[in-house]
């Protein structure tokens, strides 16, 4: 019988847990013991019920054009729990010198493929739309290393797309900003399309194109949740995993190298383990593992992290009635606000609210804001209200605020991330029995994280000898 250790209960190690459960339940020689700091298990994820609302504390859906999330939540039975974003309702604003701005029909990411809406969106300025056009005849590219995502947007577009629409998406998804985020790790797809076909507008219809559904077919909705929140998917998983295997409110200390295997300490014990999966942020890996492969732990301690804050604002049918219709509002660093963004939740997922209830969820913090968490509730409540009366001219009193901080939980890629990940890669094969799965390294929305985790899972198993037919899916995707 192998042994393996799972570090970090989110959702990375709940699905690399949930990965080995099956091979075990499968009648593979394999046992786990799942070690998690605080006293509740899923990491970001986090639902709760307040005032007949459903509130998300961190992520509330996944891009369902990932795959990996909602096979997850197949498998644990929760496939008639799948819900779509409610897109007949689809429509972002961006804050531009204090007015909301509809962002233009045609906009895939940031990139315009329909010309008439781009021409008469007030989102850009003239000589952003003369640069558009130009846009179209861009040469192929191939940039000699990696460089930031806000290089390569301002070449092609100019620095008003990377403040106006860059910056803004970028912050929404990594917390982090256009000028610090690796092009090659973040949106791959651009720099390939730069190569390939020079503008990234002509690249995109051809690609639409392709991928238009055929005649009669609905296009599927952007992101994917589940009925009754993303807390629903961990519920899940802990009902198929073996109680005596989880060990929440026991923080892993220290990890050693001993006899062939590890010698785990947390909590009150020490254990033996064959393997060991680290599945926290890429930060608390280092920690974990400098003495172990001081080499590794400095690849680690190179993938940096923000903070976060959410916070959900519950408000009457009155006010639903005078919100703007639409899934929310970004806002552009040059606004000058602490507000990155704001979804209205009972447009994007309607059954979150009872039809009296309107639902606002904001966002704060990021790269450049990392003293929000310096703030009392109080005072983040109160900042975010302001700046909502501000933007949306809304000054009624909420009839409840949550305010979920996340610290230090958002990874950034910045340039050169790939080629930080394979010196890690490198460092993490020369240690015997170990793997990585999190948010750190190929992917930070949910879908990655769960398959990081079970990708970590197979390739564990198969250095133990273990789960050839595991390995081979890894392989595949490899
Ligand atoms: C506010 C917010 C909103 C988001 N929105 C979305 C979204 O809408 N869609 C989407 O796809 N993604 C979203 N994301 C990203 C996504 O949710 C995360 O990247 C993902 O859930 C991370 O999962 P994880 O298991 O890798 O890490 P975590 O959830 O951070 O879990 C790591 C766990 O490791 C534990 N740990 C750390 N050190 C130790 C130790 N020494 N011993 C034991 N345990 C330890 C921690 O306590 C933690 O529970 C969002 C993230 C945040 C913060």
């Amino acid at each position: 019988m192998k042994r393996i250790a799972i570090i970090g209960g989110g959702i990375s190690g709940l699905s690399a847990a949930f990965a080995l459960e099956e091979q075990r339940r499968a009648g593979v020689a394999v046992d786990y013991v799942l070690f998690e700091s605080s006293p509740r298990l899923g990491g970001v994820l986090v639902s709760e019920r307040v005032d007949r609302c459903l509130v998300e504390a961190g992520p509330d859906s996944f891009l369902t054009e990932k795959p990996w999330a909602a096979d997850l939540c197949r498998k644990v039975g929760l496939g008639d729990q799948l819900i779509g974003s409610n897109d007949a309702q689809r429509k972002t604003y961006i804050l531009v010198h204090g007015r909301l701005t509809v962002m233009p029909d045609g906009l895939m990411f940031m990139v315009p493929t329909k010309i008439l809406p781009t021409v008469f969106s007030p989102l850009f300025s003239l000589g952003t739309k003369l640069r558009m056009a130009g846009e179209w005849f861009h040469p192929p590219h191939q940039a000699d290393g990696d460089e930031t995502v806000a290089d390569l947007v301002t070449r092609h577009y100019g620095p008003e797309m990377v403040d106006r629409l860059a910056d803004p998406l970028l912050s929404g998804v990594y917390g982090g900003e256009a000028c610090g985020l690796s092009v090659r790790a973040v949106l791959p797809r651009f720099a390939e399309m730069e190569a390939q076909h020079g503008s990234l507008g002509r690249a995109m219809l051809l690609a639409r194109r392709k991928l238009a559904p055929a005649g009669g077919v609905p296009p599927r909705p952007l992101f994917t949740s589940l009925k009754d929140g993303m807390q629903q998917l961990v519920d899940a998983l802990l009902a198929r995993l073996a109680t005596a295997s989880l060990r929440p409110d026991t923080p892993v200390e220290s990890v050693q190298i001993q006899s062939g295997g590890w010698l785990i300490s947390a909590g009150d014990g020490t254990d033996h383990f064959d393997g060991v999966i680290v599945a926290t942020p890429a930060s608390a890996a280092a920690a974990l593992l400098d003495i172990a492969s001081p080499d590794l732990a400095a690849g680690l301690r190179g993938v940096g992290y923000t903070s976060s804050v959410t916070l959900t604002l519950g408000y009457d049918r009155n006010v639903r009635a005078a919100l703007p219709p639409g899934f929310g509002f970004l806002v552009p660093r040059s606004e000058g606000r602490r507000m990155l963004a704001a979804t209205f939740v009972h447009n994007k997922f309607p059954h979150r609210a009872p039809q009296d209830r309107a639902l606002i969820r904001c966002f704060l913090g990021g790269a450049r804001d990392e003293a929000i968490l310096l703030l009392s509730d109080q005072e983040i409540v109160a900042t975010a209200r302001r700046e909502l009366r501000d933007i949306l001219g809304l000054a009624a009193e909420p009839q409840f605020a949550r305010v979920y901080r996340w610290k230090g939980a958002m990874a950034q890629y910045g340039v050169g991330h790939l080629e930080r990940l394979e010196r890690i890669e490198t460092r993490r094969r020369q240690v015997p029995g170990l793997a990585l799965a999190g948010n750190g390294y190929r992917g930070i929305g949910v879908p990655d994280c769960v398959r990081s985790g079970a990708d970590a899972a197979a390739d564990l198993l198969a250095r133990l000898g273990l789960g050839s037919a595991l390995s081979a899916q890894v392989q595949q995707r490899a």
